[in-house]
């Protein structure tokens, strides 16, 4: 089940756990975090040291719970639903940082950002060749594929670069 902000209790009768509402945010020229998981949190933690304002878009417990520690606005829900997205005020936001591993779930978020927003940046993650082409035909400006990455790191070591040989 999508949890969309904090739980609205009726005038009568006992607290409704269904009856939920989407809290939307008053941030604009933010930066719109998508996942704070080892990816999403590294991002975060390093853009709320140069003292950028947040938002974190998560679905676990666990992510939204950190995002929350590291002083980020978070809202809580699947990212490919437009009405997250429009509650994270994409059309007015800075950068996307789509950092989820899934390419159907970050396809459909970067689509819709691209659509409310034609100057948003837009920084995907990827972890195929396939993945990549999805996600560049569909409006990111960088995606990041994860594995390749990795390689050029080992590759940079082993040639030399960084103290290798
Ligand atoms: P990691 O692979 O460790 O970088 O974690 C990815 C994070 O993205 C996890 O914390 C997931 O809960 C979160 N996540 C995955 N799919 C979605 C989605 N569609 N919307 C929001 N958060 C997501």
């Amino acid at each position: 089940r999508l949890r969309r902000g904090p739980v609205r209790q009726s005038d009568s009768g006992p607290p409704d756990d269904t009856a939920v509402t989407l809290q939307p945010t008053s941030l604009s020229g933010h930066d719109v975090l998508i996942g704070y998981g080892r990816v999403g949190s590294l991002i975060g933690q390093a853009l709320a040291k140069r003292g950028m304002k947040i938002l974190v878009i998560e679905t676990s417990d666990d992510g939204v719970e950190k995002a929350r520690q590291d002083g980020a606005e978070v809202i809580v829900g699947n990212a490919a639903d437009s009405e997250i997205l429009t509650a994270a005020n994409v059309a007015s936001a800075r950068r996307l940082f789509v950092t989820i591993p899934e390419p159907f779930e970050a396809g459909q978020a970067v689509q819709q950002a691209r659509s409310a927003n034609p100057k948003l940046d837009i920084l995907a993650r990827a972890h195929s060749n396939a993945a990549v082409d999805h996600l560049n035909k569909l409006g990111a400006n960088l995606v990041v594929l994860g594995e390749s990455e990795i390689a050029d790191r080992m590759l940079e070591r082993a040639q030399g670069k960084n103290g290798g040989s």
